[in-house]
């Protein structure tokens, strides 16, 4: 064992990042819930920032306490953006570490403001207004004298892409006492943290999001998820989301056909 326990190692984006979350969640009143038990890693599912959290409705309270006991509590610190339009003050909308209770708003506004940061980038690469794709999310920039409302998305979306990543690009601690070794990024690796790295990892693989043909679907993807082989994903003249979306629509094809000859 080295002398000093700890080495420092330069950061890389994990194509498939971990996220932790606790196994206790429970409520302690209509706004408040409080997390216990232990930390577990798990893997954030594939496409998770234009799947899960598009899909994601905010004013269902349950919705919200299910994806924090699935992936982990999201908490930007909001308020550290001056005048971001979804802050609540940090007393009204907190995170209490030492009681491990967190207001619900708190991941609320976290989704809202990464959702605003995946929709930018699905306008910016469709040549759309990504003035619009944050006031889809509720958050409405107004031209102030300095910035236009464009300036301001931008400047909006690389402080929130920043802030979901802080502590996570500086370095790495790997704690070489314990075994297996723990691998600790910077600060524990967020929810937050691994939707920014998704981002950040299509924007790398210069891949833009295509749209389920399913009719009844019709959601942003990048790559078919749960084909034939487990962990494979098809990139190439997919037109689905996934094979459940191919076979529905293949059916809802089948029984037009079938209406078309005995009407
Ligand atoms: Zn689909």
């Amino acid at each position: 064992m080295p002398r000093f326990p700890i080495s420092v190692v330069q950061p890389q984006l994990s194509a498939a990042p971990v996220v932790e979350r606790w196994t206790e969640i429970e409520s302690v009143d209509a706004h408040h819930y409080k997390v216990s038990g232990n930390l577990v890693v798990v893997t954030l599912p594939q496409e998770f920032f234009v799947r899960e959290l598009l899909d994601l409705d905010l004013g269902d309270d349950q919705a919200i306490v299910d994806v924090t006991r699935a992936y982990g509590l999201a908490h930007l610190p909001l308020h550290e953006i001056w005048s971001f339009p979804l802050t609540k003050s940090e007393h009204e909308a907190f995170v209490d570490w030492s009681c491990a209770r967190f207001d619900l708003d708190v991941p609320r506004n976290t989704f809202r403001a990464l959702r605003a940061c995946s929709r930018h980038w699905i306008a910016a690469l469709e040549e759309r207004s990504v003035v619009e794709a944050w006031s889809a999310e509720g958050i409405h920039f107004r031209p102030g004298s300095r910035y236009s409302a464009e300036e301001t998305a931008w400047l909006a979306w690389k402080r929130l892409v920043g802030l979901a990543l802080e502590g996570l690009l500086a370095f790495q601690i790997v704690y070489l006492d314990s075994s297996p070794p723990n691998l600790a990024v910077g600060e524990r690796p967020s929810l937050a943290a691994g939707i920014a790295i998704q981002l950040l990892n299509a924007i790398d693989s210069e891949q833009g999001v295509r749209y389920c043909e399913n009719e009844t679907c019709g959601r942003p993807f990048i790559l078919q998820r749960g084909g034939a082989v487990l962990g494979q994903f098809r990139a190439h003249g997919v037109k689905y989301c996934e094979p459940a979306c191919a076979r529905a629509q293949a059916n809802r094809a089948y029984r037009r056909r079938l209406k078309e000859v005995a009407p």
